[in-house]
């Protein structure tokens, strides 16, 4: 189960496995996905109950929870039907961005939380909660905000000054440098999602000595978990020897 650039990297390097038949799930929420290296579903499975089906259907054997670590719904189905299945699941979360010195970090636990934290004063904000949260925004109107998105935010939101920039990670540092200068931005808004593709707006923030407003994960107990892809191919392989 993917969406993320690691479950892609993953599902092309299991894909050469002849061992391994391999297939990509994905929510299906992005109209034009990248081309993935391995065959693709898309769309739901129906909850839990669907994805037991789905995974007893097809005679699963090791099912790969490589999901974005704010996608909480679908972790959790995953380990519930993995353990009615019988399926063993390996779990791929990056780890979460770490502080540095000269970091200045507000860390929040939501996306609304993180727009109240901007407080009441008009602010030029860097906006990058995706395109399924960025609406929280429109509670706060006072503020200017340059929206990054892969795909446009539809409705567009409704607040007086706004901005959209598409654009699809990785991003580079010296490119968000340039970008927060040239809007003047004085705050960032983002999840702690970890990985490399977009941590260049955390360090261009650094850099430019202006805060960023971070919004935490949730803590979670999910099962065998891998922090990369290499970690991953291994547990596949002890599977494999194992013969589950
Ligand atoms: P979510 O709230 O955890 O999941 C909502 C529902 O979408 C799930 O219950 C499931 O529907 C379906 N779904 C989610 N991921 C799926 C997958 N890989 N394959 C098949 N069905 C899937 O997820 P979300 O936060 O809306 O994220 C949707 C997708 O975008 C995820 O695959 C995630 O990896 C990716 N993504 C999310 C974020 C983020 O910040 N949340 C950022 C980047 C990428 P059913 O219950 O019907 O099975």
């Amino acid at each position: 189960m993917g969406g993320t650039t690691e479950a892609r990297l993953l599902a092309g390097r299991l894909a050469e496995d002849a061992r391994v038949s391999v297939l990509l799930s994905l929510a299906g929420r992005t109209v034009v996905p990248v081309t993935m290296p391995a065959p693709v579903r898309s769309g739901g499975f129906g909850g839990v109950t669907g994805l037991v089906d789905f995974l007893k259907d097809r005679g699963t054997d090791i099912l790969i929870d490589a999901t974005h670590p704010f996608a909480v719904n679908i972790s959790d189905n995953a380990n519930k039907a993995a353990a009615i299945a019988g399926v063993p699941l390996i779990t791929l979360c990056r780890p979460e961005w770490v502080r540095q010195r000269g970091d200045k970090w507000t860390e929040v636990t939501n996306t609304q939380s993180a727009i109240i934290a901007l407080g009441e004063a008009p602010r030029r904000v860097f906006l990058t909660l995706g395109r399924q949260e960025a609406h929280v925004a429109n509670a706060a109107p006072q503020h200017h905000y340059l929206v990054r998105s892969v795909e446009p935010i539809e409705p567009p939101l409704s607040v007086p000054g706004v901005d959209y920039l598409l654009d699809r990670g990785p991003f580079a540092v010296a490119d968000d440098l340039a970008l927060l200068r040239a809007h003047a931005i004085d705050v960032v808004v983002s999840k702690n999602s970890g990985g490399a593709a977009s941590y260049s707006k955390i360090a261009a923030a650094r850099a430019l000595g202006i805060g960023v407003i971070l919004v935490k994960r949730a803590q979670n107990s999910l099962g065998p978990s891998a922090e990369t892809v290499d970690a991953v191919l291994d547990h596949v392989q002890d599977l494999i020897e194992r013969g589950e």
